[in-house]
């Protein structure tokens, strides 16, 4: 069987001191529609990036909400999820050459025996991302709705991947995508859903801390100064995520900053091979520099530490090239940290109104924002609060939730 994350029961009736009743009612309302679906997620690792960033409280959540819902992971050995990787950066866009016969059968060999070893007792499956997106097809004798969720900024896919992913994709009865722009064109066949992620104010990652003392300190304890600038950037260690773009900004940005601390904050997950090579690559050059540090969830940088970073620094960077949504720009905004982001991908639809300024296209642009906003505090202080109020009204999982219960109401015809 496949491993299903052990998870427990979250009462969505603990937000609504935070986001009024009227959302968390139509969500309750959906859910009493939907009662004792059985509904399933699928993705490739149970930690490290987005997906599992949102199905560790999603999950949690719609099952207080009477819904029997689980996670179950695929499992795959390196020569799998290095071929996943490449689809992945395919489908934002890179080439990918070698997508060979061989590695297509490779490729669906595993997906073929990840079907085998599927609990297949669900009304709903919520595929995430092309690493189990064949799981359908070998899968025609379960009786279900199959959803595919996109995560990733497919809008220009390299053409010959699109074209050997899609006809497993318009196997799905729906697929969901970020934005409207991320649907490539000649996807034919399941219901389109445009449903945009969501973090969990509540999370460990994302909960109140008092910043003065908690938040500092766990800095201090990390070996930064509390009493000197930080910024930091938080994301996998990918190349769309410009990580030596950042440590760039920091060069430029230590001028005219005196004592400028970076920390670039980073996981590996184990879907992810490159990762393992990036970091290594990433600390040789981060090492050049006194003041730069490289910190993972492989030296104790957990959910805690990543809140503590979020809030104790005075700019949060997210300098992505290409991006589906980026959680990490709005767990920043929310913690009401003022961010410059890569104008890329999701991370527009988060930084809207005057947070617009500061997206950006390139290092020296990056530079320019980070430096402004280290000299004028109360600038800073005004875009973080405008941050806060908008990922409240956009980004929080009470309103995922009813999105995809809107979906699946559709879809089982409850
Ligand atoms: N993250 C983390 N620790 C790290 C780096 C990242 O917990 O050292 C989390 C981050 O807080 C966010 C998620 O991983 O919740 C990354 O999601 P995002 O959508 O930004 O990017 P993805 O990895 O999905 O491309």
């Amino acid at each position: 069987m496949l491993q299903k994350v052990s998870l427990g029961v979250k009462d969505i009736n603990n937000y609504r001191m935070l986001l009024g009743s009227e959302l968390i009612d139509e969500v309750e309302a959906l859910a009493r529609d939907l009662k004792g679906l059985r509904l399933c997620h699928i993705n490739s690792t149970p930690f490290g990036g987005g997906v599992a960033e949102l199905l560790f409280s999603y999950i949690p959540m719609v099952r207080g909400l009477g819904i029997h819902a689980d996670w179950q992971v695929i499992r795959g050995d390196r020569r799998f999820f290095t071929i996943t990787k490449s689809l992945h950066n395919a489908l934002q866009g890179a080439e990918y050459p070698l997508l060979e016969q061989q590695t297509q059968r490779t490729y669906l060999a595993n997906n073929q025996r990840n079907a085998r070893e599927l609990d297949p007792n669900y009304d709903v499956f919520v595929i995430n991302d092309p690493q189990p997106a064949a799981l359908r097809h070998f899968c025609d004798g379960i009786n279900a709705k199959w959803i595919w969720r996109c995560h990733i900024d497919s809008s220009e896919p390299d053409k010959e991947t699109w074209q050997f992913l899609r006809p497993h994709i318009e196997s799905h009865d729906a697929a969901i995508f970020t934005m409207e722009k991320f649907v490539p064109p000649d996807l034919r066949g399941p219901c389109i859903a445009i449903i945009p992620p969501a973090i969990d104010p509540l999370s460990t990652k994302n909960m109140p801390l008092p910043k003065a003392e908690v938040c500092r300190t766990m800095i201090d304890n990390l070996g930064l100064d509390r009493n000197r600038p930080l910024i930091i950037q938080v994301s996998r260690f990918d190349l769309w995520k410009d990580p030596f773009g950042v440590i760039e900004v920091y060069k430029r940005a230590s001028k005219a900053v005196p004592g400028l601390q970076l920390a670039l904050v980073g996981s590996l997950a184990n879907d992810d091979p490159e990762g393992w090579e990036l970091y290594a690559a990433i600390h040789q050059e981060a090492d050049k520099y006194e003041d730069v540090h490289v910190f993972s969830n492989l030296n104790g940088i957990g959910n805690m530490e990543v809140n503590a970073f979020q809030r104790a620094s005075d700019v949060v960077i997210q300098k992505s090239i290409r991006e589906g949504f980026g959680l990490v720009v709005s767990e920043a905004l929310w913690k009401g940290t003022p961010v410059v982001a890569g104008n890329v991908g999701g991370i527009p639809l988060q930084m809207v109104g005057t947070l617009s300024n500061f997206l950006v296209d390139t290092v020296e642009e990056c530079a320019e924002k980070v430096v402004y906003l280290l000299e004028h505090p109360e600038v800073a202080e005004e875009l973080g609060k405008e941050g806060m109020a908008h990922i409240k009204n956009n980004f929080l999982m009470p309103r995922l939730i009813r999105d995809e219960f809107s979906l699946i109401k559709e879809l089982v015809g409850a």
